[in-house]
């Protein structure tokens, strides 16, 4: 019995690697229009070489090896793989189809790499569940863009987030060590009040005591994403060795005297302005769920009931109300940072899909930053908010090789970056005919 569950074992495992491509062999993307990530203007013509997953060479000077398998790009456009720098993958938490969790997990995760988004970073979840996920996607047992997560976060008792609720010291610190043992890639802490918007107050951490577990953290060699809201927290966070801000500040404009702070420091701050837009675009604009990226990555039955239950109940939410006022404020915030440094904002959306990243792009583009400048917040910014810009986020020598193929120019219309043509992950095709998602479905299920 042991032994036919080891041979079917095999055989799916060989499945997948025969539809999802090849590494260690040579693959050459010629004649494509390559926007490298880096914020240099497009090249070309370009050749892009790709061996052993890895980026070999990239310009219009690269020469593709003899006998490599070859892609013609010609009319196409190249950029880096996108990258959400904050989501909660959906099955975590329970939800509308608790029984199958790891099944809509995996669907969301499809869902990314469908929508060209190669990389995500998960900000706070069930630790058993997503570093579940993350051993399976590192070992090539599911298809999936590359998991980075916390697990669980960090915050005071009554604080922004948990299991690890932190007060005294050196006492508590042994919830930090069984969230070190959990082998968080950045660690989440949760710092707000609460206090704004129509929410109740809730307890912070003492800055002093912040500042303690941020060293804690960095001690062990994991780097420090927080939840802040506010000015006066971002500030506090940051002379407390805080590495990356999880959002924009939300609550306010900003004033010239934190954008010339950001102008010395440039802490990454992840732009996550979807899921304050998504309330009332839900209650206001439920049509958009039938636009080509919702109809072919969310389930027919999910699209309906946001449209029907959740539009109605959205309509009646104070903060979907709040949210709507305050997201053009966070919008302008971005395009500040972005005018004071390039390398500041970062994508992200703190939802739970490919599509909510793509909505992430259109809204940086509407808050004034270029398209240009867009495709770069969502991959080299969103990488260096991660720690792994060393790794991934431009499409340079060295960096894994994470690419996405686009059928039109992403710099003249960030709506095409919607138009995915070729998804690359450490050198492989995805097949996206393949992916588990209503697109798929359909059509076998039409034949
Ligand atoms: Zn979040």
């Amino acid at each position: 019995m042991l032994k036919r569950l080891f041979s079917v074992a095999v055989l799916i495992l060989g499945a997948v690697v025969l539809a999802f491509g090849q590494g260690g062999a040579v693959l050459v993307i010629r004649g494509v229009t390559l926007i490298d990530g880096t914020g240099r203007g497009s090249v070309p013509n370009a050749t892009v070489v790709i061996e052993g997953g890895i980026i070999k060479d990239a310009g219009a000077h690269a020469q593709a090896p003899a006998g490599a398998r070859t892609i013609d790009g010609t009319g196409k456009f190249l950029i880096p793989g996108l990258i959400d720098a904050h989501i909660h993958l959906r099955g975590g938490r329970g939800g509308a189809s608790a029984s199958e969790p790891e099944r809509d997990g995996i669907r969301a995760l499809h869902s990314y790499l469908y929508a060209g988004v190669t990389t995500v970073f998960d900000a706070g979840n069930r630790p058993d569940y997503i570093m579940g996920l993350r051993d399976k996607e590192r070992s090539g047992a599911i298809v999936s863009p590359r998991i980075f997560a916390t697990g669980g976060t960090v915050a005071s008792p009554n604080g922004h987030g948990g299991p690890y609720n932190v007060e005294a010291w050196p006492g508590d610190r042994k919830l930090l060590d069984e969230h070190l043992a959990t082998k968080p890639d950045l660690a989440k802490i949760g710092q707000d009040e609460h206090g704004w918007g129509t929410r109740p107050q809730i307890r912070q951490l003492p800055e002093d005591l912040l500042e303690k577990i941020i060293r804690y953290y960095h001690s062990h060699g994991v780097r420090i994403i927080i939840h802040v809201s506010n000015e006066h927290n971002a500030i506090e966070a940051i002379y407390a060795g805080a590495d990356t801000l999880a959002h924009p500040i939300i609550q306010a404009p900003m004033s010239e005297e934190y954008v010339r702070m950001m102008s010395v420091k440039h802490v990454p701050t992840v732009s996550t302005l979807t899921i304050g837009d998504n309330y009332s675009r839900v209650a206001d604009h439920p049509e958009f769920l039938d636009q080509p990226l919702y109809r072919d990555t969310l389930e027919a039955s999910e699209r309906q009931m946001l449209k029907t239950e959740e539009s109605a109940k959205q309509k009646e939410n104070r903060w979907a109300a709040w949210m709507k006022v305050m997201t053009p404020v966070a919008q302008d915030n971005m395009k500040r940072l972005n005018a004071t440094g390039k390398d500041i904002v970062a994508a992200g959306t703190d939802l739970s899909s490919g599509a909510a990243l793509q909505r992430e792009l259109e809204l940086l583009v509407g808050s004034g930053i270029s398209p240009a400048d867009t495709i770069v917040i969502a991959t080299r910014n969103a990488a260096r908010a991660l720690g792994k810009l060393d790794e991934l986020g431009t499409i340079e020598a060295g960096k894994l090789a994470d690419v996405v193929l686009l059928k039109a120019d992403p710099t003249r219309d960030i709506n095409n970056a919607k138009l995915v043509d070729l998804v690359i992950k450490s050198g492989q095709i995805i097949d996206r005919s393949r992916l588990d998602l209503p697109v798929n479905r359909r059509s076998t299920s039409q034949q």
